[in-house]
């Protein structure tokens, strides 16, 4: 098993996407600059998507102007399209943009036409357009989404989500994180996938939902198969408009508890990252799905 991981805290992305109502600005900013604060090597902050579409991000430029960075921390922003990468290096060309995007596939046709309303050939052709338009200047990160399963076609063939992680490393991605976008994945499915894909790309991550509670499971199994980037959200917020009942992320202080009991030093202060999801308990006012922030830590796994 690794101990070269990097977790990155997804909350202040796809945590908030789905919450109805729209987080002030400010609060954003203090969260994204805590969880650097607390060791995070990348923080997910926002995403450059249609505000039309996803009201939540209307404020990327302007949180992303307003975050004090920490040096060395990642800073992420998703990037769908074309126009999101230019104001991505508006942002950046002034001063305060992201240093990493990520850029989407989705591994089956129904859910590129829904997600992201394009064709499969299409989207293809966006991920060029997208990697020629960042110009080397942001760290690359792919995803390719439905990756373990999808909510329209069921079972995908594996064979074509790793044809799709050769193809995004080719494209210039520096980084592969397979989604399991609806929480479907079992460990097994992980372990092969991981396992061929770190073939593949210069370094491999795992997007885990704990949907159906197997997302702890898989973070396991993709760390013994050679992933190095794990995604997951303070609290286990975040969720899927495709799986209404789907609750979100694999929580992060309950990935730490684990993984320092495993004796991976993450380096993030587990006691201090907990405070972060009792404050959430009581801003959205309900009990969310991570558990190790309800339960506490237990004196041999040193918080
Ligand atoms: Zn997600």
């Amino acid at each position: 098993m690794t101990s070269d991981v990097t977790l990155c805290e997804c909350f202040a992305r796809d945590g908030l996407q789905h919450e109805p109502q729209f987080v002030p600005t400010a609060t954003k900013r203090a969260l994204v600059e805590r969880f650097a604060a607390l060791g995070f090597p990348r923080v997910e902050a926002t995403s450059y998507s249609n505000p039309k579409v996803v009201p939540q991000f209307a404020d990327a430029s302007e949180l992303l102007k307003s975050i004090e960075r920490k040096p060395g921390v990642f800073y992420k922003a998703t990037c769908a399209n074309v126009k999101a990468v230019e104001r991505a290096l508006a942002d950046l060309e002034a001063g305060s943009g992201a240093n990493e995007i990520s850029l989407l596939v989705s591994a089956t046709e129904s859910h590129t036409r829904k997600n992201l309303n394009r064709t499969r050939a299409e989207q293809w052709r966006n991920i060029a357009d997208t990697v020629a338009a960042a110009g080397g200047r942001f760290r690359l990160v792919g995803t390719i989404s439905v990756a373990f399963g999808c909510p329209f076609e069921g079972a995908v063939d594996p064979a074509r989500v790793l044809g799709f992680v050769a193809d995004l490393a080719a494209a210039g991605a520096d980084e592969v994180v397979l989604a399991d976008t609806v929480g479907v994945g079992v460990p097994r499915q992980v372990k092969h996938l991981v396992s061929e894909a770190v073939k593949l790309a210069p370094r491999v991550g795992v997007h885990l939902h704990n949907t159906r509670n197997t997302g702890f499971a898989n973070a396991y199994a993709a760390l013994e198969a050679g992933a190095t980037v794990l995604d997951a959200s303070v609290g286990g917020l975040g969720g899927c408009p495709f799986a209404p009942r789907a609750t979100g992320n694999i929580s992060t202080e309950d990935l730490v508890y684990m993984l320092h009991g495993e004796g991976i030093d993450t380096g993030i202060d587990l006691a201090a990252l907990i405070t972060v999801a009792e404050w959430l308990e009581g801003q959205l006012g309900r009990q969310l799905p991570g558990q190790v922030y309800r339960a506490g830590t237990f004196a041999p796994v040193a918080a």
